[in-house]
């Protein structure tokens, strides 16, 4: 391994199938839509500075994010193309500036807000407004868009670039279309109602993964994948469905201790007893403060040596102790695999989803940004992120 990695618990991305995922959507959505990934929650986990970086040579022309201070980070490190920030502050006159000082675009919810943009901009600035279809959440309700967007443009130097909205669950197949019709049809009304007053907005999405897939023709002019991108998808069953690849390649660990104990939380509930004769356990770096779901202690195993090895002793924050009795072989330092292959064996991200009672959000958007990631491009490593600092390879 190249990477000099300060902590013993890591993950392994690969850039190549980020790109590729993005292709493949580009491609199943074709080239008069715009493709504008999700790259909220540290991009869902991936690391959001090398994720920007491959989708921007992938050639994405806009990405969207979840807080500014992400996007401020993406701009000093590099990224150039147009940066949307999701609804995540109330665009006040502090923060304003800096939405134009960075060139980012705010997503605008209410006509002051694009008058706080104004008054910061010195020349026009583009803006996205989120509207309300049908997901009961963020965004000002479909019916009354037009009107706050036509006072919207009326402020000196605002632009509407993108309106956007979220869909809601609606089963993804054709029998339960009318719901998302239903907010297609909102949305649509409200572009009509745009367009009688002559504003012509270029970017307008409805459709995430699933819907982008699902329904082609609620497609409008824009698409916003999230979960695509990273290589996972509702719909991955589906006949014609994109071929994508998970950019997590494997979490892994190493043997930071090998050693025989003679007591200790080791009971068959986990209690604390002494033993009448010497176990072998093994402690791994990577804990509960590192993502690693607490339900990892309810038959979870990990990989070593090719094996499965048994948790057997309550997860710690930053540590996990293994039992060694079916591997004595183990060395510390020896390699463990926490998800992905090793030998034979493969432990799968469902797996562990279902050990740790996770759906959606997936278990990596909560990795927390301090686990060092690894990334891949052409079977090499080429950067590791700890935090948001990247170290090129
Ligand atoms: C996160 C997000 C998406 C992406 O959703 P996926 O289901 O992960 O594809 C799309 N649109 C909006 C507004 C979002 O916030």
């Amino acid at each position: 391994m190249k990477a000099n990695l300060h902590r013993t618990c890591w993950l392994e991305i690969s850039l190549d199938n980020i790109k590729g995922n993005f292709r493949k959507i580009q491609e199943m959505v074709g080239e008069k839509i715009t493709v504008m990934p999700a790259v909220k929650a540290n991009a869902y986990g991936h690391g959001v500075i090398m994720a920007c970086k491959a989708l921007q040579e992938a050639g994405a022309k806009v990405i969207a994010v979840g807080n500014i201070d992400e996007a401020i980070k993406l701009r000093e490190a590099g990224i150039t193309i147009q940066i949307v920030v999701f609804a995540s502050n109330l665009v006040e006159e502090e923060v304003a500036k800096l939405y134009v000082e960075y060139k980012l675009t705010p997503t605008v919810m209410y006509p002051f807000q694009a008058e706080n943009i104004s008054k910061a901009a010195s020349e026009e600035v583009g803006i996205f407004v989120k509207i309300e279809t049908g997901r009961g959440r963020l965004g000002i309700n479909a019916e009354e868009c037009a009107d706050a967007i036509r006072e919207m443009v009326s402020y000196r130097n605002i632009r509407v670039d993108g309106i956007y909205s979220h869909m809601a669950y609606a089963g993804w197949d054709e029998s339960k279309k009318s719901y998302p019709m239903w907010q297609y049809d909102r949305f649509k009304k409200a572009l009509d109602q745009l367009e009688s007053y002559g504003i012509h907005i270029p970017f307008a999405q409805l459709v995430n993964t699933p819907g982008s897939i699902a329904y082609p023709d609620i497609r409008l002019t824009g698409a916003c994948p999230g979960r695509g991108i990273w290589g996972y998808s509702p719909l991955e069953r589906r006949e014609g469905h994109p071929d994508l690849q998970p950019a997590l390649l494997a979490w892994k660990s190493r043997l930071l201790i090998v050693k025989d104990v003679v007591g200790g939380k080791l009971g068959p509930n986990f209690e604390a007893i002494r033993l009448d004769s010497p176990k072998k356990i093994g402690i791994l770096a990577g804990g509960v403060s590192d993502g690693i779901g607490r339900g990892q202690v309810k038959g979870g195993t990990v990989l070593i040596r090719g094996k499965r090895v048994p948790i057997c002793s309550p997860m710690s924050l930053e540590h996990m102790t293994v039992d060694l009795t079916g591997c004595p072989e183990a060395q510390p330092g020896d390699e463990v695999v926490i998800m992905g292959r090793q030998g034979d064996d493969e432990i799968t991200q469902e797996e562990l989803m279902e050990r740790w009672g996770s759906t959606i959000p997936y278990f990596w958007t909560a990795i927390p940004e301090h686990l060092e990631r690894i990334y891949y491009e052409n079977d090499a490593e080429v950067a590791v992120a700890r935090g948001y600092e990247v170290e090129m390879l």
